[in-house]
């Protein structure tokens, strides 16, 4: 994965038929290669000293005699590129078997089949890139939602990097400091004052924990904010998730308990994505598959950040507070928004109502106040600071990264606050750094980097 002497060659536009595919190539023997099947209009060859990078040029790709496509050709000279090698990009027609002939040609030439995210690897080993800048890439082939590709730009643009290279350089002077005295431990000289490394630690400690605790949101946003649904079997919860998905995906019916399985759909509301969770009901089991059920519902409610409760409006308000309770109990820390389900019945319910508190009142069946429910859903997100998002931690190997530097600077702080010797704080300030460090790839194992760009696509 990591040598780079090879010149490699992918399709970098998605597999199948489309009106033009990319073909990509990187590597010290490119520019040879092309020369060899890519000429002018009438098989004459161009003009290869002259030709300028990061031009458009326009001719015919011919395999020995064969002409195989009329293309458009880009070439890209080391270290101006986006691996930092020479490149070519061809734009050919979208046909399956010119993109294979195209490929061919490059295999037949000496290139060969680049492995999924080999072009962001060599970017990153040849420094045209750092490891967060890579991984933000990634994270913008991959989303799907406005707000996914607003964490990802503002990762590709730095984000928290800057932050966190400061945090780094702070713990690296004291634990400079440190080593010094320990060179001259013989004459007993403090360089590193410990009150203002403490104070220095504390400070770290805190910033980095508003870093690790955006990370739920900052996850949810680019996976899906987890939402259950949850209540009494037949109060509707079905019905609801259809009614806000507009489709008929949860199997609706008469008996209670029927919906034994979890049914998890995508919903994007103003660009934000929730991951809406149907489950059965959460009540005494009546047998085993309800119980079953039961408990994964108390599963999704403790995944969840928001849980919808529905009840049904002919139903007694004590019942939902009893699933509030629940809730409380299984995931305190989630946002429980109450739905009163079918008011097109009976709203008698409605004026034992507790006016203090927001309940939404929709009918599922005939689809009333569903888009209220939606709104109500996009603004406890936004009240959990999604405007944040330019220091929002998203992924999860640097929110891993955090808190192992977390760790060692908390045991730095007890060392000093337990006067223990000088190696043992410099020693898990070292750690501190190191993860740190990870972040941005400035010192990251080759099992780190195969991980990383193991999920990209190939032709990235
Ligand atoms: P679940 O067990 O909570 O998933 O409930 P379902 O979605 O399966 O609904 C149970 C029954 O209540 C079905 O017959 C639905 O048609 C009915 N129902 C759901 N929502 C409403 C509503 O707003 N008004 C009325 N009248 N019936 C509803």
């Amino acid at each position: 994965m990591l040598e780079n002497e090879d010149s490699i060659v992918a399709i970098s536009s998605p597999y199948g038929i489309g009106g033009i595919a990319v073909i990509r190539s990187s590597g010290t023997r490119v520019l040879s290669i092309i020369q060899k099947f890519f000429f002018k209009k009438g098989k004459c060859s161009f003009d290869w000293g002259n030709l300028v990078p990061r031009h458009m040029y326009y001719g015919v790709i011919y395999d020995k005699d064969y002409m195989i496509d009329e293309v458009m050709l880009s070439v890209f000279k080391s270290p101006h590129s986006y691996t930092g090698e020479d490149m070519v990009e061809i734009y050919c027609h979208g046909s399956i078997y010119v993109q294979q002939r195209m490929l061919q040609l490059f295999i037949d030439n000496g290139c060969r089949l680049a492995r999924p995210g080999e072009f962001t690897i060599r970017a990153y080993l040849n420094g045209k890139i750092n490891l967060v800048e890579a991984e933000a890439i990634g994270d913008i082939i991959h989303s799907e939602t406005e707000s996914a590709h607003r964490l990802a730009i503002e990762q590709l643009r730095g984000g928290y990097i800057q932050l966190i290279e400061q945090l780094r350089e702070d713990i690296i002077q004291f634990a400079s400091l440190l080593e010094l005295e320990l060179d001259f431990s013989e004459e007993d000289i403090e360089f590193a004052n410990r009150d203002k490394l403490k104070n220095l630690l504390l400070q770290n400690i805190q910033k980095i924990s508003e870093l690790t605790e955006s990370f739920q949101l900052g996850n949810a946003l680019k996976s899906g904010i987890p939402v259950a649904i949850i209540g009494k079997p037949n109060a509707g919860k079905s019905t609801l998730l259809n009614a806000l998905l507009n489709e008929e995906k949860a199997i609706v019916s008469e008996i209670p308990g029927t919906t034994r399985d979890l049914i998890e759909d995508k919903l994007v509301i103003n660009g934000i994505m929730f991951r809406i969770i149907d489950t059965a009901g959460i009540r005494e089991a009546k047998d085993e598959i309800e119980k079953i059920g039961i408990e994964r519902a108390i599963q999704s409610v403790q995944k969840a950040m928001i849980v919808v409760i529905v009840q049904d409006a002919r139903d007694s308000i004590d019942d939902l507070d009893k699933y509030v309770e629940l809730v409380k109990k299984h995931n305190p820390k989630s946002y429980i928004i109450k739905v009163i389900n079918k008011i097109d019945l009976k709203i008698d319910l409605i004026n034992q109502l507790d006016k203090s508190q927001d309940y939404i009142l929709i009918s599922a069946k005939n689809k009333q106040n569903i888009e209220k429910l939606k709104n109500q859903l996009f603004e406890v997100v936004m009240q959990k600071g999604y405007k944040s998002y330019q220091t929002m931690v998203s992924n999860v190997r640097h929110y891993n990264e955090l808190l192992q530097s977390k760790k060692y600077l908390e045991r730095a702080l007890d060392d000093i606050i337990n006067n223990i010797t000088t190696e043992i704080i410099a020693e898990d300030l070292k750690f501190a750094i190191q993860h740190l460090s990870n972040i941005t790839g400035k010192i990251t194992s080759e099992d780190v980097l195969r991980n990383i760009f193991s999920k990209f696509c190939i032709g990235k």
